[in-house]
């Protein structure tokens, strides 16, 4: 799983969860409102009734007393009375009613119009109220009870009804409270295995790798990134690993080729030791000769490898001058026609002379590859031929033998540092460098090296490089 993925699914599931609660609190908070809106209402038309009796019970009894003692106080509360009847009754009608007490309320308000109407007809009429008969009060009295009635069990069920929904936004808000607190710790325990503990596992491995266990590697688990963290830490150290066994071989190969020319140098130098006569001249001269030579092989090896160093470190310094590139290529077999007596070195050179602008140092040391390589792999002997021509406006040296040559395959990865084709490395010793090398050098003047070989039959190594 992506890192990105992981974020998105976390942050996509707490939203959502949110959004829930939120709506559930909101539709709660609604239901709440409309319910208690509703209680409100019947409590308003609670009081309008309640007020209705009193006013209906205090309009009956100022009526009975205007009857009896027909003075002016009782008529005035009396007829106060019925204005407050009359204003109650308009608050209950602005009140809005339910389907249910619709009947009930209408059955009411016909009860106390008929009182209202028939007291104002008696009053006219009598020019002093004698009161409605018992009977219509009873019965005015009897409809406002059972509005009364119908409006309480009305207000019960809905305080019923907001009890529900207490019950339920508690329920809800518990259990949205109970998933947001699943959410989050899921999402922990996700980045506590999928990030926190790959990464403690890598920063692990790195320590223990900078502390010299070179076999140190990170656990390739959790999130994408972090898998490819690890797979790049492990190759890097898989790298540096192959690199330092390379390294390693490398010094015991130099090691072991610096070997022979020691031990050849001590041979010639134990030969002159102060207590043994001196050897003729002749015998003196061709074991300074000696020693000189192997005393140049140590110095060149030992330069190859500074070399080597040097270009690794991108301090390849040239310093060029035109030279005849005959007189390199006769130099360099000339060098190698004493020591390579099985083989038979050939030289092939234009009569007009063929200016070079090189660094005739670096261009030897290619070319002292080139033939060194070409002697090193053809161990049968045979003829090794060193070819010089102006072609346009490059100069090619070619070196070619009958060796063991190179596979198509191999031929690709030649140039690449420490690479050995299998077919020859078991034919001579060697690290894989002089070519990586060569090419560097080539390149640096501009020029390039082609091959061309078949395995089993020889090689031709071209350098080519700009006059
Ligand atoms: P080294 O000779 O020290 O191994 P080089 O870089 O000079 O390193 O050569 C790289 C590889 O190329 C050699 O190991 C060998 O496999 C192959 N090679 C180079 N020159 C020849 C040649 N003339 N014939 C056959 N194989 C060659």
């Amino acid at each position: 799983m992506k890192l990105k993925t992981l974020a998105a699914a976390s942050t996509a599931w707490l939203a959502a969860l949110a959004l829930l609660t939120a709506s559930g609190f909101a539709l709660s908070a609604t239901y709440m409102t409309r319910e208690v809106t509703c209680l409100f209402n019947i409590v308003r038309e609670v009081r309008s009734i309640t007020q209705l009796e009193v006013h209906l019970l205090s309009h009956e009894r100022e009526s009975a007393r205007v009857a009896l003692t027909h003075l002016p106080e009782h008529v005035g509360a009396r007829d106060a009375a019925r204005r407050e009847l009359s204003r109650w009754l308009e608050d209950a009608r602005e009140q809005p009613v339910t389907a249910e007490s619709a009947s009930v309320f209408e059955e009411a308000e016909r009860e106390l119009e008929r009182y209202l109407a028939t007291h104002t007809q008696e009053h006219r009429k009598a020019g002093a109220d004698t009161g409605a008969s018992h009977d219509e009060v009873d019965r005015t009295f009897a409809a406002l009870e059972r509005l009364l009635a119908t409006r309480l069990v009305e207000a019960r069920i809905a305080r019923q009804r907001v009890d529900e929904v207490h019950r339920l936004s508690e329920i809800v808000s518990l259990g949205a409270a109970g998933m947001l607190l699943a959410g989050v710790l899921l999402a922990l325990w996700q980045l506590r295995r999928c990030v926190y503990r790959p990464l403690l596992s890598i920063r692990a491995a790195i320590d223990r790798y900078g502390a010299g266990s070179h076999d140190a590697r990170a656990p390739q688990g959790g999130l994408d990134e972090l898998r490819e963290i690890a797979v790049a830490f492990n190759e890097m150290a898989a790298a540096l690993a192959e690199q330092r066994k390379r390294q390693l071989g490398i010094l015991a190969s130099v090691a072991h080729d610096l070997r022979n020319p020691l031990a050849a140098l001590k041979l010639t130098v134990d030969g002159l030791r102060p207590d043994r006569p001196l050897p003729h001249e002749e015998r003196l001269r061709s074991m300074l000769t000696r020693i000189g030579k192997e005393a140049a092989r140590c110095d060149r090896m030992l330069t190859d490898l500074m070399d080597i160093a040097r270009i690794e470190g991108g301090e390849l310094e040239l310093r060029r001058e035109t030279r005849d590139a005959r007189e390199l290529a006769r130099d360099v077999v000339e060098l190698y026609r004493p020591t390579a007596t099985a083989h038979e070195l050939g030289l092939s050179l234009p009569d007009e002379p063929v200016p070079l602008c090189c660094d005739p140092i670096r261009i030897e040391q290619v070319l002292n590859n080139l033939v060194a390589n070409a002697i090193k792999y053809s161990p049968a002997g045979g003829a090794v031929q060193v070819t010089v021509a102006r072609v346009g406006a490059e100069v090619s040296i070619a070196v070619s033998d009958r060796g063991v040559g190179i596979a198509a395959d191999d031929q690709r990865r030649l140039f690449e540092r420490y690479f050995r084709a299998p077919s020859s490395s078991g034919v001579a010793p060697g690290v894989g460098l002089g070519l990586w090398a060569a090419l560097r050098i080539a390149e640096a003047h501009g020029g390039r090296i082609e091959v061309t070989s078949t395995a089993g039959r020889g090689s031709t190594f071209t350098l080519r490089l700009p006059s």
